[in-house]
């Protein structure tokens, strides 16, 4: 989408994915391009993984300014870059512009050291605690988990159970994540064993037991928020509009735009819908917005290009920050058909350091769903003749196929973007949607 984003405007985009056949490489063919088509030495798109530190520098010698749309990454790799160019200014393989900065996407990729950054800076987070082992039970090898447990009791006993374990790197989809709902012996082992698998331990450059997980306080959020934020390179932000996500399994479904805070007087929420912004001030929808471009200036002078902030709009109305995705992001794709520039434009804005223009939102509503894979051979399920990507083309929804290889249950392969008159009538047309997919979605 970001291709597609690029291509009107005639950049050129270079991609590294270890598939040849990439969605992104079946958008853009950059050896074509006419500045380049007669060079010695055409564009290609590399292949490999986002962790090679050699496919990075492949990609790197090839362009002008390097960016991500996934935090995992080797960091250490795109540090080496971005410090060549700070050191000599850049151009023909002397090192390129990175963005965001590696060191910001760094402290992404660690969700604790993600939350202890955004905690120092003032922002209202869930409380937690890392997970480590104690010196009362040290590390051993024929049982090492065994050294977190008194961590977890200590956490669980902080915050009170369900508790909220996390795995601290590698985690989307709410894979990592795992919801320990007493302190039983069996329960606190099940989680651990679930969250660290020994096969895990032995691998070469395993990470540390003590590096691996932290606990947060289970947040009884009403709704969950997110807020797509633009943040240009001489450190002006824009934000969209805040929109409501739903979960199951803890990987999105749906995005609603914009929120539609409920109104709850016993708790204070909506007090703006019944006139009485004087009590709270400013409506959830802003304060979100506002609360999302501080988190974002807070990561520092390399938050340049979009970024995602999650949070957790709760009984009283509070907003507390879940979590910051460093890129486009799942709960901005409404943006594409909805807003006067889609999240991909403002992140090529941003990263090109061009100006940021104002962001609208134009119709009454929008809403997206996510098309995730149900099984490893059901990819071609949702194009039969009476599937969801036909009833969606008869609504005139816009639909996105994203022309991934392999499908398998709760993969990403395609979403749609409904818009209308209002609220409800964007949720009708999501429900008559997902009326066409397996199971409940809404
Ligand atoms: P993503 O795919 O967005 O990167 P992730 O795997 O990094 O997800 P989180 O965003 O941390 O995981 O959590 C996934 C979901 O789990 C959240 O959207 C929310 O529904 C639930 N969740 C996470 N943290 C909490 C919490 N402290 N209290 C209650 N629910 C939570
Ligand atoms: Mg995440
Ligand atoms: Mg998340």
């Amino acid at each position: 989408m970001l291709l597609q984003a690029a291509s009107p405007m005639a950049i050129p985009v270079i991609t590294l994915d270890p598939e040849i056949t990439a969605p992104a490489k079946q958008v853009s063919q950059p050896q074509v391009f006419p500045a380049y088509a007669s060079s010695s030495a055409p564009l290609r798109h590399v292949d490999g993984a986002f962790t090679d530190a050699a496919k990075i520098r492949e990609l790197a010698q090839q362009v002008d300014v390097l960016t991500v749309e996934i935090e995992h990454v080797n960091v250490a790799a795109l540090k080496e870059v971005a410090d060549e160019y700070a050191s000599t200014g850049g151009r023909s393989g002397k090192g390129i512009k990175v963005f965001p900065s590696p060191s910001i996407i760094g402290t992404i990729q660690d969700k604790y050291l993600q939350k202890v950054h955004l905690a120092a800076r003032g922002i209202p987070l869930a409380p937690f605690l890392p997970i480590s082992a104690s010196p009362s039970a040290p590390v051993s090898s024929d049982d090492p988990l065994a050294a977190l447990v008194p961590s977890v009791l200590e956490a669980g006993e902080k915050f009170g159970y369900p508790l909220m374990l996390k795995s601290r790197h590698l985690a989307y989809d709410g894979k990592g994540n795992y919801v320990l709902r007493s302190a039983d012996p069996a329960a606190v082992r099940a989680a651990l064993d679930a969250l660290v698998p020994a096969s895990s331990l032995s691998l070469p450059g395993a990470r540390p037991l003590t590096d691996r997980l932290y606990a947060e306080k289970f947040a009884p959020f009403v709704k969950e928020v997110a807020v797509m934020v633009a943040r240009g390179a001489s450190g002006e932000t824009r934000a969209y509009p805040a929109v409501e996500t739903i979960h199951r399994d803890s990987v999105c479904h749906i995005v609603y735009a914009p929120l539609r805070p409920p109104v709850d007087a016993q708790h204070g929420i909506g007090h703006e819908q019944r006139g009485l912004n004087a009590v709270v001030g400013k409506s959830v929808n802003e304060r979100a917005q506002e609360d999302a471009q501080k988190a974002i200036d807070a990561l520092g002078e390399g938050a340049v290009g979009v970024f995602g902030v999650e949070m957790f709009l709760m009984g009283d109305g509070s907003l507390l920050l879940n979590e910051i995705a460093p890129r486009p992001h799942n709960s901005g794709h409404y943006s594409i058909e909805a807003c006067n520039v889609s999240q991909y434009v403002a992140h090529l804005y941003a990263i090109l350091s061009l100006p940021l223009p104002p962001i609208n939102f134009i119709p009454p509503a929008a809403a997206m769903l996510n098309l995730l894979g149900y099984s490893s051979s059901t990819k071609d399920d949702f194009l039969k003749p009476d599937g969801v990507v036909a009833k969606a083309v008869s609504m005139g929804a816009a639909v996105h196929m994203y022309g991934k290889a392999g499908c398998r249950k709760g993969r990403k392969m395609g979403h749609i973007t409904v818009l209308g008159s209002s609220d409800a009538d964007v949720r009708a047309q999501i429900a008559e949607l997902a009326a066409l997919l397996p199971g409940s979605y809404a």
